[in-house]
């Protein structure tokens, strides 16, 4: 059978991807190489209890709000997503003070002016900047608002100079960084548009969802199901072929060739160039620009059972530093830690005590590499003692921010970016993709199509990364074969 569309990887991007496609008549088939669909949403289970990989929580989604009309259309909102503490749904403990960060423009303004009175204005001023952002997130699906100030442009302008102008407080620029772990803080390169964007949608509101971030790729697949398409697990796809200038199959480790029409590659760009592995189209300059963009960094996260009514659930996420410069703590230096979040997922039982925390660092590819090409489970004593001292070490350091954490611990699995690399083929283990750089807009900022004109590309490699960045892009990507026109009827836009 020939399909409409292949697409490779189950994670966010790929499954919208295939329930768009599917949802407008198209023969849909996904690939995916691990025997858990998700990616970066997949959940683990151990000893009954479910954890979370990566994803941790979501913003944006009170009805109406931008992530809410998208999962409205991604048919997601049946999920059981609970809502996060709207007068404190995260704390930045910075210089060991406690900071508390409310939903809504003013409540945002009125928590952080408590500690900051002489910056009231200047935080108005902030809020105000964030809300025009999120305003307009839908208006880049028009093309005559692409070079809008609200959005192409707003990548080429730097993040931190836009705090420096806005605020004269350096304590109170840290702290409005400070729950952003979910980004990639660095000075030099991070985007306007990636921080207000991805603050923006938390400020308006902030979600869990209980029982883990599976959830949301299960209800995509079935749906995709639904519509007749095909969603294939245990399926690596090792090579895209190219016959006269167009992807004719894919072809799987077990060898067998899946036909399509067109193909889309959730796989991070550097790892589906490589998937290619004769073309016509492909250009030495054009793989060179590829494999050679940087990555963002990646995480350790420790994923922590508790032992029974230990520690009392918080229906917030906490950021705990112990740098004066929040900025860098995604600096590439593993030899101690300068930031985490501690992140609890909501108890399965219902209880008022946590049954899960997760701990999750910034860690360098350069901790991990040396094992690089060893095999899950199987990379040695080394590796694991490394793994275990990390764990101890993040224990340690929020212990002295929340002590009964201490002696609250039952077990802990922990994953590195080795682990990413080897369960979800993301280049050097990275979080969060190709690392835009507001300097070079250009080259780091990447669109779908390719040089193969049947070959797409989608995922948080391109535009915004997380969950609200993955689903716009997910729509832009398959604007390029149901039609821009379709996708913002589909919106209602
Ligand atoms: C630690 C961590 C915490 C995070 N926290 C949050 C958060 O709180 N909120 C938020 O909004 N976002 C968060 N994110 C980001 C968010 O989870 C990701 O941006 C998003 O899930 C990425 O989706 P994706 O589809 O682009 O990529 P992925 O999830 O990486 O999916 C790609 C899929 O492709 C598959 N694949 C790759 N190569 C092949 C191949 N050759 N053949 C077949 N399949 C292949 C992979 O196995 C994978 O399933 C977090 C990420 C991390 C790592």
């Amino acid at each position: 059978m020939k399909y409409d569309v292949v697409i490779i990887g189950a994670g966010l991007g790929g499954l919208e991807c295939g329930y768009i496609c599917a949802k407008h008549g198209k023969s849909v088939c996904v690939l995916e190489q691990g025997i858990t669909l998700g990616g970066s949403l997949q959940v683990f289970k151990r000893k009954g209890h479910t954890f979370d990989t990566g994803y941790h929580y979501i913003g944006a989604y009170d009805n109406g709000q931008s992530l809410h009309r998208l999962f409205d259309y991604f048919n997601l909102t049946h999920l059981p997503f609970q809502k996060m503490d709207s007068d404190y749904f995260d704390e930045v403990v910075y210089k060991g003070k406690s900071y508390r960060f409310a939903n809504g423009y003013d409540n945002f303004v009125d928590a952080l002016a408590e500690e900051f009175p002489h910056q009231r204005q200047n935080l108005k001023n902030y809020v105000d900047f964030l809300s025009k952002v999120g305003d307009n997130i839908f208006n880049q699906f028009s093309p005559k608002d692409l070079d809008s100030f609200y959005t192409a442009s707003l990548f080429g302008q730097s993040a931190y100079d836009f705090l420096k102008e806005t605020f004269t407080d350096e304590d109170l620029i840290n702290v409005v960084s400070g729950t952003s772990l979910k980004l990639e803080l660095k000075k030099e390169t991070l985007p306007l548009y990636t921080f207000a964007q991805i603050n923006d949608s938390f400020i308006r509101s902030a979600y869990r969802l209980k029982g883990g971030g599976g959830q949301i790729a299960d209800s995509l697949a079935a749906d995709i199901e639904k519509m007749g398409g095909m969603v294939k697990k245990n399926s690596k796809v090792e090579e895209l072929v190219e016959v006269d200038g167009r992807i004719a199959y894919a072809r799987l480790s077990n060898g067998e060739e899946i036909q399509g029409e067109t193909f889309i590659s959730s796989a991070h760009p550097a790892a589906t160039l490589d998937l290619v592995k004769e073309s016509s189209k492909i250009r030495k300059i054009y793989r060179n620009r590829i494999t050679r963009l940087q990555n963002t960094t990646g995480m350790f996260t420790a994923n922590i059972k508790l032992k029974k009514d230990t520690l009392p659930y918080l229906n917030r996420n906490q950021y705990f530093y112990d740098t004066d410069d929040v900025w860098n703590v995604c600096d590439g230096d593993d030899s101690q830690i300068k930031g985490a979040l501690m992140s609890y997922q909501v108890p399965e039982n219902g209880d008022e005590y946590a049954e899960n925390v997760d701990i999750i660092i910034p860690m360098s590819w350069a901790a991990v590499e040396q094992w690089d090409g060893t095999k899950v489970m199987q990379r040695g004593e080394e590796y694991n003692a490394m793994k275990n001292k990390k764990a101890e070490e993040c224990v340690d350091f929020v212990s002295k921010y929340v002590p009964q954490l201490k002696n609250a611990v039952d077990t802990i699995y922990t994953s590195t970016p080795l682990t990413y690399k080897d369960y979800v083929s993301t280049v050097e283990g990275s979080a969060y993709g190709i690392r835009k750089d507001y300097n070079n807009v250009m080259q780091t900022l990447l669109t779908p199509r390719t040089p193969i004109e049947n070959l797409l590309l989608t995922g948080q490699s391109l535009n915004l990364h997380g969950i609200l960045g993955v689903s716009m892009t997910s729509l832009f990507t398959t604007a390029e074969i149901v039609g821009m026109d379709t996708v913002k009827e589909d919106l209602k836009l």
